[in-house]
């Protein structure tokens, strides 16, 4: 297949061309042509999957539609508001998503796309939203702050976008997104992108999009090629700290960004390995925008080698030279640990995925492993082996006919396992 078949415009081909690509990914081969269509969209897909050119091209299809469709043509200087809008949960995203609208759009004549970005002054954004805008990408805080004051139009809305809807809400923007589409046209189009359509996703698709077609090419139970994922048994925390000090220092690794569960864990973290010499800085919710960015700025310069984060504060990081993710602390829910992950082994190059779990965490390792449909292999260090066995608790270390039979009065909810996790053999079936 070729982008050629999508049904694309020639400036949107060309510049396809230019990034050097050649053949759509999965999600873009089928969320194009639908999209192209008119359809609404439920899209699952990964990060890395080349989920932000299958809703930028067709984007990008409707503002080309309007430059050659005279009675869509607005009065100049007339503030009518963005064809397009997309929502998107944190800044880093949005400036990605930006980034790309700009680059897939560089042959669409006189193109005009803002950001409005949370933690940024107000004075450009109000500049951009003030004159004739073509596609505009915001994250949902600060667009309701836009609209409040009358300076955002959504009225000509054709396109509404929603990327990584599950995120945006479980960061508590349920109620801002629901004002935002309200004051978009109900005859607009919706595409709606989640690693998850459970639950209150899957309330709020049903609300927002119209007989939506379903894309489902997440990948959270393929092997993502370019990670390979490890597992430490730590006997407790000084053990699991040996360990964490003996990874770091470690001559293969380019950058480090090691997870913490909690915002003090973060903090506490920093400072101890700051304390051992290490170049870090610790990147949380709490701390503020500017220290964010240049936080993130000296991971980029590389003035920083490890960066100690919460799951949230390091959503949309992109820095190709991130050699290890190190789960010091572990995911509570199990689709955080393969966004974590994901943050290596990007743009082509090999990463390193370690989890360091105490036995209190195996659980929360049996929930990933279930999810995943993988196992993540044990690993020991020279030195630093576990004085305890493995926990039993972890799935490997029981049968399958035991892991994934029916549970009588079992939890509800449990999923069970793909046939890829259960090792054949003469218990597994
Ligand atoms: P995304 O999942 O949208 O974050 O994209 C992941 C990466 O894949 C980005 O760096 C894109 O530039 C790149 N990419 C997107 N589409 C393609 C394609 N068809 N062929 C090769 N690379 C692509």
């Amino acid at each position: 297949m070729s982008f050629d078949t999508l049904g694309l415009h020639a400036a949107l081909t060309r510049a396809v061309a230019d990034a050097g690509y050649t053949t759509p990914t999965e999600v873009q081969s089928r969320a194009i042509p639908a999209a192209i269509e008119g359809k609404d969209l439920m899209v699952s897909s990964s990060t890395g999957s080349g989920k932000t050119a299958s809703f930028v091209l067709p984007a990008l299809m409707r503002v080309l539609a309007a430059r050659g469709d005279a009675s869509k043509k607005r009065d100049k200087g007339a503030a009518s508001g963005p064809r397009v809008l997309v929502l998107a949960p944190t800044r880093e995203l949005a400036l990605q998503v930006a980034k790309a609208t700009v680059d897939y759009g560089r042959h669409v004549p006189g193109l005009r796309v803002a950001t409005v970005l949370g933690g940024v002054p107000y004075g450009a954004q109000l500049k951009a939203l003030r004159g004739p805008l073509d596609v505009l990408i915001a994250t949902p805080g600060r667009l309701i702050d836009h609209m409040e004051s009358g300076r955002a139009i959504l009225a000509n809305v054709e396109l509404l976008v929603l990327d990584e809807a599950d995120r945006m809400l479980d960061m508590g923007f349920i109620e801002p997104i629901h004002h935002i589409a309200a004051a978009t046209p109900a005859s607009r189009q919706t595409m709606m992108f989640s690693a998850t359509f459970a639950g209150h996703v899957g309330r709020l698709a049903e609300e927002l999009l119209r007989e939506p077609q379903r894309i489902d090419v997440s990948s959270h139970t393929e092997a993502h090629a370019d990670i390979e994922q490890r597992l430490h048994w730590a006997d407790d925390l000084q053990h699991k700290n040996a360990l964490l000090d003996h990874i770091l220092t470690e001559r293969s690794v380019e950058q480090a960004l090691v997870f913490t569960s909690t915002q003090r864990d973060a903090d506490w973290l920093a400072d101890r390995l700051a304390d051992m010499g290490h170049h870090v800085a610790s990147l949380h919710g709490g701390h503020p925008q500017g220290r964010r960015t240049r936080v993130l700025q000296g991971l980029r310069s590389r003035q920083l080698k490890i960066l100690v984060a919460t799951d949230v504060a390091a959503r949309g990081i992109d820095v190709p030279t991130i050699s290890h993710v190190i789960n010091y602390g572990l995911p509570m829910k199990a689709e955080d640990y393969v966004h974590r992950i994901g943050r290596t082994g990007r743009a082509g190059r090999a990463g390193l995925a370690v989890t360091l779990a105490e036995r209190r965490d195996a659980h929360l390792v049996q929930r990933i492993q279930r999810f995943t449909t993988q196992r993540i292999p044990t690993t020991t260090i020279v030195g630093l082996e576990p004085k305890r066995p493995e926990p039993s608790a972890a799935p490997a270390a029981r049968p399958a006919s035991k892991r994934f039979g029916p549970r009588p009065g079992g939890r509800p909810g449990f999923k069970p396992a793909g046939k890829s996790f259960a090792k054949p053999g003469p218990r597994a079936r």
